[in-house]
């Protein structure tokens, strides 16, 4: 514990005062050291991603392929009330307590034990929130006696964990103005590094770094060329060249939201975070790569400074936002071992970079078909376009020509995030095979309003299925196995030392498959669908496994003629946690 002595007091008088008015000391709960190390501590889960690597890789093994198919609830817990729409969350475990976000921007403490409800905590929601996918939020971030999240508002709160209490919170944009947030926080450094949301608002995408502490700013770095950061408060350098990619004040309402978050390597020092869509979605109105948008930017935590960047779709007119997590891998490359990164991109292609510097490294499609690109040139690194596939220009006040495009703006992945386990060496993507016809029409900013400037029907494209699991090999670029699902993937995938995959579906069923094969080992169907990520981890000595259910986010929303694969799903809002029946 910290405390101060003051002059002039002595003996057991001063320690009464030190001790009773010392200050909630940091060191009380997990420290940015402890966050770093998460992945090889199963006994907690302090991190989205399981690690700041965001692996989503545990390695327990205690519950296996031998055994996984007499995995039984231990417990259930419900966030109640009326507030029932998509759970994409991925809860944390520490200390005996188990935190999860819910949709509309509450946050929950259930006991890790029992599933009682220790807290919640509701955010008070302004009328007008602009959140263009549903009303989700996909987790916390733990540090020190805080549990930080975001709000639909646009806010960052920061909670005493053990009550539930506000500790600060901060406005992070202007929600009037198309802002909000949905991703979880991601603790570097005592600093927690946030993305925003509103891409299709004509926003500008900008990752802030605030003080653990106290909220305050520490950088901002704005994702769309032209745009200044600050540090300090102070002007911190432009990002890139002020209309090297862009025409006229284009860049001023640019998107690239970032709205995912991040992931951190301890290794290179490096945030990876991934950019959404440009705005317009109509493409004619912006001739140029529109940089930073959908991209993966490398960033110095500690200067807030760009220092490479890739990106995905130069020039997009699809939506495919780039902002899919940048899992941090190691292995060998022709004999060489390199530290790399990997990232299934919504343009339906598996991309592994060097981490270090952004080069490409492969490219291989993920998803039955790419229309828009004929594959990834190794040797530039960009897409060959196919441009009979771009929707056409608006002529005049007409639209422009539609054309079918594949995958749909939902994407070969959306936000779900995939896993890789250091065991099989394979990286497992919940993709979904659709597409969409789109078209263009005139559009111009108006602030608040939607700024698309582009229509769209979303349509299957396989009689079987539309979601699919799928093992990808980085060396090879090959999917080793899949698992076709008839409704859409939606929610993230675990993988385990026990050569197990979890992953949900909107039917309602947790899955557990074999690593290696792809065999289906065991299922529980949690009673709505399941768009949440699973954890693990252990506690007396058995390995649980959780997952929040409750159906929703954007598929619901945007479905179009897919709809029909879901329509039956009632919603829910429910914490499941499972572990083997005591022996
Ligand atoms: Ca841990
Ligand atoms: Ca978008």
């Amino acid at each position: 514990m910290k405390g101060t002595l003051k002059f002039g007091m002595v003996g057991a008088a001063a320690l009464a005062l030190a001790i009773t008015s010392a200050p909630v000391a940091a060191e009380d709960g997990p420290t940015s050291a402890d966050l770093m190390n998460d992945a090889s501590t199963p006994g907690d889960v302090l991190t989205y991603g399981m690690g700041p690597q965001a692996q989503r890789f545990s390695t327990l093994d205690q519950v296996n392929t031998s055994n996984v198919k007499d995995l039984v609830p231990a417990y259930a817990a419900s966030l109640g009330g009326e507030k029932q729409r998509g759970q994409e969350s991925q809860p944390l475990v520490y200390d005996g307590v188990i935190y999860v976000t819910g949709s509309y921007s509450r946050l929950f403490a259930f006991d890790s034990h029992t599933g009682e409800k220790l807290w919640e905590y509701d955010a008070r929601l302004p009328d007008g929130i602009m959140p263009c996918c549903d009303v989700v939020n996909r987790g916390a971030a733990i540090h020190g006696d805080k549990i930080i999240f975001a709000t639909l508002d646009a806010h960052l709160v920061a909670l005493d964990r053990k009550t539930g209490k506000v500790v600060w919170n901060k406005k992070m944009a202007d929600y009037q103005a198309g802002y909000s947030a949905t991703a979880a926080p991601l603790i570097v450094k005592d600093m927690v590094i946030y993305g925003n949301s509103g891409g299709e608002f004509g926003i500008v995408g900008e990752i802030q770094a605030r003080n653990v502490d106290t909220g305050e700013l520490i950088w901002t770095r704005p994702t769309v060329e032209g745009n200044m950061g600050t540090l300090n408060g102070q002007p911190n350098g432009i990002t890139g060249k002020t209309n090297a990619s862009w025409p006229g004040d284009m860049w001023k309402t640019g998107g690239g939201a970032t709205w995912l978050g991040g992931t951190y390597d301890p290794e290179t020092n490096l945030i990876y975070m991934g950019t959404g869509n440009p705005g317009p979605w109509n493409s004619h109105d912006r001739p140029g790569d529109n940089l930073y948008t959908s991209s993966t930017l490398a960033i110095n935590p500690d200067t807030g400074k760009i220092v490479w960047h890739y990106q995905t779709t130069p020039h997009d007119g699809w939506d495919f936002d780039g902002v899919n997590e940048f899992i941090p891998f190691d292995a060998k490359v022709n004999g060489k071992p390199m530290k790399l990164g990997a990232k299934a991109d919504r343009n339906g292609y598996f991309y592994v970079l060097d981490r270090t510097n952004g080069k490409l490294v492969s490219a291989s499609k993920f998803v039955m078909e790419t229309t828009w690109a004929n594959g990834i040139n190794l040797k530039t690194g960009r897409p060959n376009f196919i441009d009979a596939n771009r929707p056409g220009a608006p002529n005049g006040s007409e639209k422009g020509t539609s054309v079918f495009s594949s995958p749909s703006f939902l994407g070969g992945k959306n936000w779900m995030p995939m896993a890789y386990s250091k065991q099989t060496g394979l990286f497992y993507i919940p993709s979904n095979d659709w597409g969409m016809d789109i078209w263009n029409e005139p559009i111009a900013y108006k602030k608040g309003a939607a700024y698309l400037g582009a229509g769209f029907t979303i349509r299957p494209i396989a009689e079987d299925h539309i979601g699919a699991l799928r093992a990808m090999d980085p060396a090879t670029g090959k999917i080793v196995w899949e698992y076709k699902n008839k409704a859409p993937l939606w929610g993230g995938v675990l993988t385990t030392a026990g050569d197990l995959v979890f992953t949900g579906t909107p039917e309602g069923y947790l899955k557990a498959f074999d690593a290696k094969t792809g065999q289906e080992l065991w299922k529980f169907n949690t009673g709505s669908g399941v768009v949440g990520s699973p954890i693990t981890w252990t506690q007396d000595g058995e390995q649980y496994v959780a997952v929040m259910s409750g159906w929703g986010g954007a598929v619901p929303l945007w479905g179009g003629e897919v709809a029909k694969t879901f329509k039956e799903i009632s919603q829910g809002g429910m914490l499941w946690v499972f572990k083997l029946p005591k022996r």
